[in-house]
């Protein structure tokens, strides 16, 4: 028997939500609902230097102007710290974690690629030495290509290890991937795991969500696999930029949603995604609007482009000098 669907949409609130993330936020839901599943929420709100007090409502509050009501109670990464220390306590009992010592300038010598230099050292910080150390997980499994449910095959991207260096069996295919941070020298959680151990938490089991992230999905596959988790099924949908490789965001300086006109909003999300959509004058409500585009989700029909340039208006990033 198939599980039930659980999905997510898991904004950052360092700013408000512009087209790029209704976008995400439209997918993800409406292939939860079109699969009689649950969306639930999840503020990632980890890298809190960042995060501007009072967005998380912001977000919240253009979620429900456009219809999106999520499932259950909103999630926040900064109310985890000890869930997540536990594991990261957990796994350097079990010796499948373990402290780095080696900065961004040894790790270039290695040739771009940490070669597992402290595996097996035994490092371990006093009290006053903390920040000189990363924990780093012990990664048992390569890197994979896999079948994404909306972008199709996706192969990793091969390391930029020089050909002759030594370590380059730590990026082949058979091999298994570089030791992954999972909590750095600042004593930040790295958001490579504290994503997986929050979907995990969560029961989630259908992540859709933005291109941007297709190069990073083999590697959280491989941690997936190296804790002993099922792995969740992946869609990515096309991201919104301003300019070739230049998504929209904050930095871009993206245009916040604009509230006033939810329907046409949505309309144009769906337009955006490769779907024929009747004009939004014609829909009563936005939960009729909402429901004509859960019976029409394709993920066939998602258009295959990692990503798609946006009007002008969606970012002054056009009308200011940089
Ligand atoms: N918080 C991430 C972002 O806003 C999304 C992470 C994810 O969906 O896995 O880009
Ligand atoms: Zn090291």
């Amino acid at each position: 028997m198939h599980k039930k669907y659980v999905g997510r949409f898991a904004p950052s609130p360092s700013g408000q939500l512009h087209f790029g993330s209704l976008v995400t936020a439209v997918a993800s839901y409406l292939d939860a609902k079109s699969n009689h599943g649950t969306w639930l929420l999840r503020m990632e709100d980890i890298d809190e230097p960042r995060c501007i007090s009072g967005v998380d409502k912001d977000i919240l509050c253009t979620l429900e102007k456009h219809g999106l009501f999520w499932n259950g109670d909103v999630i926040y990464q900064s109310q985890q710290h000890q869930r997540y220390q536990e594991v990261v306590d957990r796994l350097l009992e079990q010796d499948l974690a373990y402290y780095c010592a080696c900065t961004r300038k040894q790790i270039k010598a290695m040739g771009g690629v940490y070669n597992g230099h402290c595996r097996h050292l035994g490092l371990a910080p006093d009290s006053n030495n903390q920040d000189q150390f990363a924990i780093r997980l012990t990664m048992t499994r390569p890197l994979q290509a896999f079948e994404d449910v909306i972008m199709g095959n996706v192969t990793p991207i091969e390391s930029e290890a020089p050909c002759d260096s030594p370590h380059q069996e730590a990026s082949t295919a058979n091999s298994s991937a570089e030791d992954v941070v999972i909590k750095r020298r600042d004593g930040l959680f790295s958001y490579n795991l504290v994503v997986i151990l929050d979907d995990v938490f969560q029961g989630v089991n259908h992540v859709i969500r933005g291109c941007d992230l297709l190069d990073v999905t083999p590697l959280q596959k491989a941690v997936y696999q190296t804790l002993g988790y099922e792995i969740p099924t992946y869609g990515h949908i096309p991201v919104a930029a301003v300019s070739p490789g230049r998504k929209l965001s904050k930095q871009n300086r993206a245009a916040p949603v604009n509230n006033t006109t939810p329907k046409e909003n949505l309309l144009r999300v769906m337009q955006f995604l490769g779907f024929d959509f009747p004009a939004a004058s014609s829909f009563n409500d936005i939960s009729a609007l909402l429901a004509h585009a859960i019976a029409i989700w394709d993920r066939k029909k998602v258009v295959k482009t990692p990503e798609i340039i946006v009007p002008q208006h969606e970012s002054t990033y056009y009308s200011e000098p940089l």
